[in-house]
């Protein structure tokens, strides 16, 4: 059982999280069991209630953790199923102490950063090795060295590498910087960087360069001289045309051999086996013809929607299709503007989201694909527009909404759940996580996913509103997935349609690479077929 640390120096969005999940997908492929976890040392117990804005989206766990989106990435390069315990917060950790104090466990002690919470990031930082389940933990950690508030992860390193010697392996992931005036590349950063870190007394055993161009060996062997490290412990990491292809590089410049030889194992002993991987690449490559689909949503940010376009891109690389994804503010969505906004592209879909802002570009964008008979998928608060569109327009409910929305109106298609209406808090209190869902047989849905009994994540505090399903049955929305225990409407979908189905739950959560969603691989089938 090895524990390998990474962390980031010079600035942050170095892709951190990309390099670890590359690192774990390599030592897969050599047959070790990994696992991978994220310590934030932001004071949020969780993302929950950031604002994508602040960090992106949102990643939902199995197990019902709101976390980090590198958790997404984690999944989505090696299949492992992440739970509650792979993203601990500094919120966490201080919750966690601070009610051990209130129950009187330090026994009149005074707590302090050392080593109460040293101790509690390191009780945190084992947990999941102490399963037995896994060969290597790999353990992010956000942020970069420096920070004031990541100073006692730093710590809590420096003590478990005194704890567990030679079980322990450091990379530091740092930046080199090419200076156009000069036309030089600078390595000055990258030596702070880990002075830095030397200087809380942690030593990296392999560093990781990111440049936007290849180093003269004789700049990585500087690297390696000043910094400690031996030379081939400076792994090179260039710009690639996708994330999907960071493994590959890793591999070429030797990560998973250098963090073998650190853990006093013999490379040689195994080989990778990335054939599945190569594929899939093989795949994306060669893939000439696109398909255009439109995301419609209000954030205007890439990581916004990171596992929709994620699973949209997996979905269209086994179809044999490059997926051309375009944002489409909903804001700017009209009746007069949406055939101009919508019609260049051969499938829409209607993202999730909270709040006010925006939903009526969802609902107009919902009535034009169905009117247009548009291939449309819509994911939570999309499948709630795509019901309020058809109450307003076909059920003849003009002032139907979700009491999300307009708690007063009398047609609440779309309604709070019962066990919803009397929480304060809102950190961690919807519906959340894995929830069965059984589907109808001969729907649409049922046919996407080849199977009738399904568990797909949730995130959500609204529902569709049981009292009217009868009314949109008969008008031919039909109510094609619930969920067994409670009853609830979990997919919607218009048969008369090519495609139009809106699920309440995220399947975007459990598309990896190797296992696209068949939801979303059904959707690209039906968008192929058009651009064909
Ligand atoms: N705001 C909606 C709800 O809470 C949808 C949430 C979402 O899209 N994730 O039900």
């Amino acid at each position: 059982m090895k524990y390998i640390f990474v962390t980031g120096g010079v600035v942050s969005s170095l892709g951190k999280g990309i390099i670890s999940a590359s690192l774990a997908r390599l030592l897969q492929s050599r047959g070790y069991r990994v696992t991978i976890q994220k310590f934030d040392p932001y004071i949020n117990i969780d993302p929950g209630t950031l604002n994508p804005y602040e960090h992106g989206e949102c990643y939902v766990t199995i197990d019902g953790q709101e976390t980090d989106l590198d958790l997404g990435h984690y999944e989505r390069f090696t299949g492992i199923r992440t739970t509650r315990a792979n993203n601990i917060t500094t919120g966490r950790i201080y919750q966690n102490v601070i009610e051990r104090e209130r129950r009187g466990d330090y026994l009149g002690h005074t707590i302090q950063v050392i080593p109460h919470i040293t101790d509690e990031i390191k009780r945190n930082m084992l947990a999941l090795g102490r399963t037995g389940e896994f060969d290597f933990v790999i353990t992010e950690i956000g942020g970069t060295v420096g920070d004031i508030e990541s100073q006692p992860f730093v710590e809590a390193i420096r003590q478990l590498r005194w704890d567990l010697p030679g079980d322990t392996v450091c990379i530091h992931l740092t930046y080199v910087p090419f200076i156009k005036a000069a036309g030089e590349l600078k390595t000055k950063p990258t030596q702070h960087s880990v002075a830095e870190l030397q200087s809380k007394g942690v030593q990296p055993d392999i560093l990781v360069l990111r440049a936007e161009r290849d180093l003269p060996a004789a700049l990585l062997a500087k690297v390696a001289s000043f910094c400690n490290v031996d030379r081939e412990c400076v792994v090179l990491s260039v710009d690639m045309p996708s994330i999907y292809e960071v493994p590959l590089g890793m591999q070429q410049q030797g990560l998973d051999t250098a963090v073998l030889r650190k853990c006093g194992m013999n490379p040689a002993d195994t080989t990778a086996k990335l054939n599945d991987w190569l594929d899939f690449l093989h795949r994306r490559e060669h893939a000439t013809r696109e398909v255009r689909i439109a995301l419609v949503g209000k954030y205007d940010l890439q990581d916004a929607y990171k596992s929709i376009r994620e699973s949209l891109s997996h979905a269209a690389t086994y179809n044999d299709f490059r997926a051309r994804i375009e944002f489409v503010n909903s804001e700017h969505i009209t009746e007069e503007r949406v055939a101009d906004m919508l019609s260049a592209f051969d499938g829409v879909v209607i993202c999730p989201g909270f709040g006010q802002r925006g939903i009526e570009g969802k609902l107009v964008a919902a009535r034009y694909c169905r009117e247009h008979d548009v291939p449309t998928l819509g994911i939570c608060l999309g499948m709630q527009m795509m019901v309020i569109e058809y109450a307003r327009n076909v059920l003849g409910l003009s002032d139907a909404s979700s009491s999300e929305m307009d708690a007063q109106t009398p047609h609440n298609v779309i309604d709070m759940m019962a066990d919803q209406k009397n929480l304060t808090q809102l950190g961690g209190t919807m519906r959340l996580g894995g929830y069965e869902c059984e589907l109808k047989p001969g729907s649409h849905a049922a046919k996407a996913y080849g199977e009738l009994h399904i568990v797909e994540r949730h995130r959500h505090r609204y529902e569709f509103n049981s009292q009217y399903r009868a009314a949109f049955e008969e008008a031919g929305m039909q109510c094609v997935g619930e969920n067994p225990q409670t009853g609830l409407v979990e997919v919607v979908e218009v048969p008369s349609h090519r495609w139009y189905i809106g699920v309440q739950y995220h399947p975007e959560y459990s598309s990896t690479v190797l296992r696209p969603h068949p939801l979303f691989y059904d959707f690209v089938s039906a968008l192929k077929a058009s651009a064909e």
